[in-house]
């Protein structure tokens, strides 16, 4: 279902103003429903990226954005949480039409973009300067915003995952360059009258939509850029690194996952079960987090088998925009048909499909996977080891805590982990020996914003959340003062 008013044409948001490419170049963007283009959107390019910039690096240096006091820069930050809430069913349709994403889902991403700005704005006004005491020497720290920052992000959940950029660089005081994903610009066509009716000063917010290879590697090459937060995949990420390196800039890099849902036979199956399905195909599988391993103990691991697929096999897959929907279509053809040649990996190369597997054939067009489970899955199996990004789940048996931890740390990837035992302290010991960024025991991703975020190995570099992303946008500079007689040593006296 097409929600009202979609607009036929999306434009770059530069100093202020909307505008076209400076080369009037475009790109059509499609549904995922219908696979039919629904838009033109600005093919931004190096000049455009510069243009974004010079505005931006404007804002910083005469704006009066980095210098107001937190308390106003906050004020403006909560009244950007109020457009959003206000707009927050706009949000979700139009995430919805994009993306794919469930409407019932999209809703609380739209919710979540909201409290983005209410925690950065609160988070702002409480931000303090460390000094430091010896009998000696007093130090303190001036914290100063870094500068312009770029922000590229990905397509799934574009709304929230590029307020939870947004939110903090500017609550640092950084003027913003943000690249959308180019299968998702459509929710962020809405910031620039978020920004502006909360009264954003012009230049602190830009929008360049564009290719990730000419628009973001633009904005990863501008040397007028010190800061580059990026969400995406690792192979991206990569390239982003190599390319920022001879500017030396600050990087944060959230990527990819392959993360293990370790199920232990003393758990409560039953809130377990519910955790690892909703954890693997919430967001349609398209959720960097995701429990895409499923590890089960020997002795209950036929049982669970079992138990994981008739549940697959009763979610509801259909249009996104349906109530009822609980995995909608898949972003793009192209992302569609890289799911699917994982499940012919997985079938190839010998995993037992218990659940799913193909198109629901209630479902004859449109990107569309019913809920996936493959059974038996061996660590060199492919669909083991790479991120499929979609509902697909392998289960793989294990024999005691350390063949758990062993398969649960045999990935490249090191983002997230679940861990389900009755016994703690076993809880415990797994948590500190598998090497994730972010760990819940006897329960699924639920976030406090105040923690840190972030990937260890092949899922990321730098922490997001809470105090890391400010200090991520802004440079503690430490001033040294006297507090005793200055001794120095006295050269060609
Ligand atoms: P992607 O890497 O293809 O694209 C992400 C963004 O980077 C897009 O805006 C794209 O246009 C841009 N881009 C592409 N090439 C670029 C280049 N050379 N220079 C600069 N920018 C470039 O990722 P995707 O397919 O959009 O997103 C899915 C991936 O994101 C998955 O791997 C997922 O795990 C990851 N992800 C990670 C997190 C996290 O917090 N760790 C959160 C969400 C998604």
């Amino acid at each position: 279902m097409t929600p009202p008013n979609i607009p036929a044409k999306l434009e770059h948001f530069i100093g202020g103003a909307h505008a076209p490419s400076a080369d009037g170049a475009t790109f059509e963007v499609a549904d995922p429903v219908t696979n039919r283009p629904y838009a033109t959107v600005a093919a931004g390019a190096a000049q455009d990226i510069d243009h974004a910039v010079t505005a931006a690096a404007r804002a910083f240096t005469e704006g009066p954005w980095p210098h107001l006091p937190a308390r106003e820069r906050a004020r403006i930050l909560a009244k950007i949480a109020d457009g959003i809430e206000a707009r927050a069913q706009r949000i979700a349709e139009l995430e919805t039409f994009d993306t794919g994403l469930p409407i019932t889902q999209a809703r609380g991403q739209a919710a979540r973009a909201a409290e983005n700005f209410r925690f950065f704005a609160d988070l702002t006004v409480t931000l303090h300067e460390d000094a430091f005491r010896t009998n000696e020497q007093f130090g303190y720290v001036i914290r100063k915003p870094a500068g312009v920052a770029g922000l590229i992000t990905p397509w799934n959940t574009p709304f929230m995952l590029a307020t939870w950029k947004l939110a903090p660089a500017l609550a640092a005081g950084c003027p913003v360059v943000l690249k959308p994903a180019e299968w998702t610009p459509l929710s962020a066509s809405l910031l620039p009258e978020i920004m502006t009716e909360a009264g954003l000063p012009d230049g602190a917010f830009n929008l360049v939509h564009g290719i990730g290879e000419v628009a973001g590697a633009a904005l990863v090459a501008h040397p007028r850029v010190p800061r580059i937060s990026f969400t995406g995949e690792t192979s991206t990420g990569r390239t982003i690194m190599a390319a920022a390196a001879p500017h030396l800039k600050g990087l944060s890099m959230e990527l990819g996952g392959k993360s293990p849902c370790v199920i232990f036979a003393d758990a409560d199956l039953d809130q377990a079960i519910d955790s690892a399905l909703f954890g693997v195909f919430s967001l349609n599988g398209e959720r960097c987090t995701a429990g895409s391993r499923i590890l089960a103990e020997r002795t209950i691991y036929p049982d669970l088998v079992t138990r994981l697929a008739a549940r697959a096999e009763r979610i509801r897959v259909g249009d996104p925009a349906e109530e009822a929907t609980e995995i909608g279509a898949l972003v793009h053809p192209e992302h569609y048909a890289r799911v699917l040649s994982y499940v012919r990996a997985g079938l190839d190369e010998g995993a037992r499909l218990v659940a799913g597997g193909s198109r629901p054939p209630a479902q004859p067009a449109g990107n569309y996977l019913a809920a996936t489970v493959f059974a038996d899955v061996e660590p060199w199996m492919r669909i083991f080891r790479e991120e499929i990004f979609g509902p697909v789940v392998c289960v793989t048996p294990f024999d005691g805590e350390a063949d758990a931890i062993a398969l649960a740390n045999d990935t490249s990837y090191g983002l997230a982990a679940y861990l389900w035992t009755r016994d703690l302290a076993r809880a415990h010991r797994l948590a500190g020996a598998v090497e994730a960024g972010m760990t819940w025991i006897n329960s699924h991703n639920v976030r406090d914003l105040r923690t840190p975020f972030g990937g260890v190995k092949a899922s990321g570099l730098g922490r997001e959340g809470g105090a890391h992303s400010l200090d991520f946008y802004t440079e503690s500079r430490i001033v040294h003062v006297p507090l005793a007689d200055t001794r120095v040593p006295r050269f060609g006296a």
